[in-house]
């Protein structure tokens, strides 16, 4: 195994210099003078990354345990609800919903479909829901839906909106206040540049007063709320990672949200255009939109997880099998967060390499001048 390491999967993702260096600074005490400027300050900047002017909740979590935080602040068992599915992870919030015995309508579309908001909209006239659960991006496909959409559908119906946003926020727009998103999840080690363990709940006045009689303690939001409001966490939070996120938020507001958004975009621009020039036929749609991860099916004859296997045993480098009913069958891509082109063209060059090794019919030395020919000459619209 090569001494050098690349973390190219959509999450964990590669962590800056800064990051790491505020994970290393002494740990303070949480309720100590220390804190509360950097937990005043994150709370800000992840507000602003957001776009909401409401507090947004932080939690020790990963993004599934502040999904989970959704499910059991707003689900009371018997209850309606209508969960939008398109892959791995929309199937989890449609498990844990059931789990918290809501009356769950899963709206299950094939795995790599986009889920479209008028059939939302037909569903919610059959059948009602006291919210709507969907993925904005679903990274086990590399599809990301128009959740803005989907929002005004929910809103149509009356039914509250609750987004995973978990591989999208900081990678491409996620309004929260002006799209009308009732509840944005999502987590520190994504677009977000932290290492795992923060998961983060922007909630809207209607969510808050929508909560239902599920038994929640640790994940209780107005808890949470009231002590954050007075910048008192309810329970001790990993204070090293809340320096670590306050630099990452830091770093991508001052490259600017629309900036960065572009530069997610000719990324997946990059990413596909490689992929195309080597002969490979993408999963993920070939859209601008899908702008988190590029989902490239594996050649006749080759394992996906050879792909896998290849790249890590010769270059050190982790990209991301298939999940699922897909493991085996695509490689993914990661390029949220802390990416640049030279990521891009470093993962196909090695693709390249090691799909050759394993006897694949592929163009040679190609991707890479694609890759940067589609980043370099595309302006974002
Ligand atoms: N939702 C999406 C879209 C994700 O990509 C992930 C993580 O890969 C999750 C939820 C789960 O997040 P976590 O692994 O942080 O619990």
């Amino acid at each position: 195994m090569p001494q050098k390491r690349y973390l190219f999967t959509p999450g964990p993702t590669p962590v800056p210099p800064q990051v790491l260096a505020a994970m290393g600074e002494p740990v303070v005490h949480h309720r100590s003078p220390d804190f509360k400027p950097i937990y005043e300050r994150c709370l800000a900047r992840l507000r602003d990354v957001c776009r909401t002017e409401r507090d947004v909740l932080l939690f020790a979590a990963s993004g599934t345990g502040a999904f989970e935080s959704a499910v059991a602040n707003l689900v009371t068992p018997g209850e309606p609800h209508l969960v939008v599915s398109a892959g791995n992870f929309g199937e989890r919030w449609a498990a844990m919903t059931a789990g918290y015995g809501a009356a769950v309508d899963h709206m299950r579309y094939a795995w790599g479909e986009t889920p479209d908001p008028d059939d939302v909209r037909g569903r919610l006239r059959e059948r009602e829901a006291k919210a709507v659960w969907v993925v904005h991006s679903e990274t086990s496909t590399g599809v990301v839906a128009d959740v803005q959409s989907v929002a005004a559908a929910a809103r149509e119906a009356g039914a509250l909106v609750v987004v995973d946003a978990v591989s999208s926020l900081g990678a491409i727009p996620c309004e929260t206040d002006s799209w009308g998103l009732d509840v944005v999840v999502s987590g520190s080690q994504k677009a977000l540049m932290t290492p795992p363990g923060l998961g983060t709940c922007a909630v809207s006045e209607a969510a808050y007063a929508a909560t239902g009689s599920s038994p929640r303690f640790y994940f209780d939001w107005e808890r949470t709320r009231k002590a954050q409001a007075k910048l008192d966490a309810a329970f001790t939070p990993p204070v090293s990672l809340v320096a670590a996120l306050e630099v990452a938020l830091g770093l991508l507001l001052d490259e600017g949200l629309e900036t960065a958004f572009d530069r997610h975009v000719r990324l997946g621009r990059a990413a596909r255009a490689g992929a195309k020039a080597m002969g490979l036929e993408l999963f993920s749609p070939d859209e601008d939109r899908s702008a988190v991860v590029t989902a490239i099916r594996a050649p006749e004859g080759v394992d996906s997880t050879d792909v896998v296997r290849g790249l890590r045993d010769r270059f050190g480098m982790t990209i991301a099998n298939g999940q699922g009913e897909l493991l085996g069958k695509v490689f993914r891509l990661g390029h949220i967060g802390w990416f640049d082109v030279f990521d891009i063209t470093t993962m196909l060059a090695a693709v390249e390499i090691v799909l050759a090794d394993l006897g694949a019919d592929v163009e040679r030395g190609t991707a890479v001048t694609a890759a940067l020919e589609a980043y370099e000459h595309s302006h974002v619209a």
